[in-house]
């Protein structure tokens, strides 16, 4: 955000106290549109907010130049030759174009600050038109993988994206709900029926706000230690209790604990499931655990959490989510929904 940074400045600069006054007038109009589209944090310098937010800064220069026009003494401009005169009509679209900006960003602006944020999320980029091909991870393979769904921890994409995973379902924490909604962070859940089946008015909510809401078992087993049949009784239950309760049978499973056999996968992909997707990073309420070596983020990452609350972590729902968006926005990537790259 310097580009904004330096126009401030140079806003300050210019319309000190030996400016001559009409030099001033032009300013004021400037500086009264820079501050009000300036971010909460310009720390963190980001390709996808900055465009955005250069267009929204174009736009309402634009917008604003051309009621500081209006303002001005002499209403007869004539334009040069050749050209038409600049009709109200589209001025006024752009204008309100760019208050609906404006309006949007601000609300964003006040969600972060109410929900404790450090800084701005940064904004995805568009969700790719082409689908990318996913293969399972090497050495997660089973013995005769072929044909079966495929197991990841990572999709493949040059974006800066990573994604949230959300597991089990033992914290129904409404505050969750509410902060997720209104930062409009996306994510996943992977759901166990034994938990959820608690409250299942809470995931409809959670649904009801655009979260697809995914296979995590009846029971939570170890599953390479059951029988094929066993297994099967485990995914395509939870299948049958997801159609029915939420009018949706899942696409994505995701084995308890991560284990798995070929029966596990077999067994899925007769219940209908299409992909296995497993993580590359954790986040808890306290701190991150990583898969890699290097303990960092990779463009297209995986990130599992769970539904858990004071008595199981330390912390609520929100301070996990305060936790993954600090460290995800510090290095420069947005969270993108995973259905938009499966
Ligand atoms: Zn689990």
């Amino acid at each position: 955000m310097r580009l904004v940074r330096q126009n401030d400045s140079n806003d300050v600069t210019k319309g000190g106290g030996s400016a001559p006054s009409g030099a001033r007038g032009v300013t004021l109009c400037g500086s009264a549109a820079w501050a009000r589209s300036a971010p909460i944090d310009p720390q963190v310098a980001n390709r996808p907010f900055r465009r955005a937010q250069s267009a929204l800064a174009l736009l309402t220069v634009t917008a604003l130049t051309v009621g500081c026009a209006g303002e001005s003494d002499d209403t007869n401009v004539k334009p040069a030759a050749g050209q038409q005169l600049l009709k109200a009509p589209p001025a006024q679209a752009l204008d309100e174009y760019a208050t609906k900006l404006r309006q949007k960003h601000s609300a964003r602006v006040t969600a972060v600050k109410r929900w404790g944020l450090p800084e701005l999320p940064l904004s995805a980029p568009p969700p790719p038109k082409k689908k990318p091909h996913i293969k399972t991870r090497k050495g997660f393979e089973v013995d005769d993988h072929e044909g079966l769904p495929p197991v990841f921890t990572t999709i493949p994409t040059k974006d800066k994206v990573v994604f949230l995973t959300i597991d089990d379902g033992a914290e129904k924490d409404p505050a969750f709900l509410r902060m997720m909604s209104e930062l409009k962070i996306p994510y996943t859940a992977f759901l166990s029926d034994y938990l959820v089946k608690k409250d299942y008015g809470y995931f409809k909510k959670m649904q009801d706000r655009g979260v697809v809401l995914n296979n995590h078992t009846l029971h939570h087993r170890y599953m390479p230690r059951l029988s094929y049949a066993a297994q099967k009784r485990e995914i395509c239950g939870m299948q049958h209790v997801i159609e029915k309760r939420y009018g949706k049978r899942p696409t994505l499973f995701r084995p308890p604990f991560g284990n798995y056999n070929e029966d596990t996968l077999r067994a899925a992909k007769a219940c209908g499931i299409k992909a296995v997707p497993l993580w590359n990073e954790e986040v808890f309420a306290d701190r991150w655990d990583y898969r890699e070596w290097d303990r960092d983020l990779h463009p297209g990452d995986i990130v599992l959490s769970h539904f858990r609350g004071k008595e199981h972590w330390k912390g609520t729902m929100p301070d996990m989510v305060r936790r993954f968006m600090k460290l995800v926005t510090d290095r420069g990537y947005a969270v993108a929904r995973l259905e938009d790259y499966l």
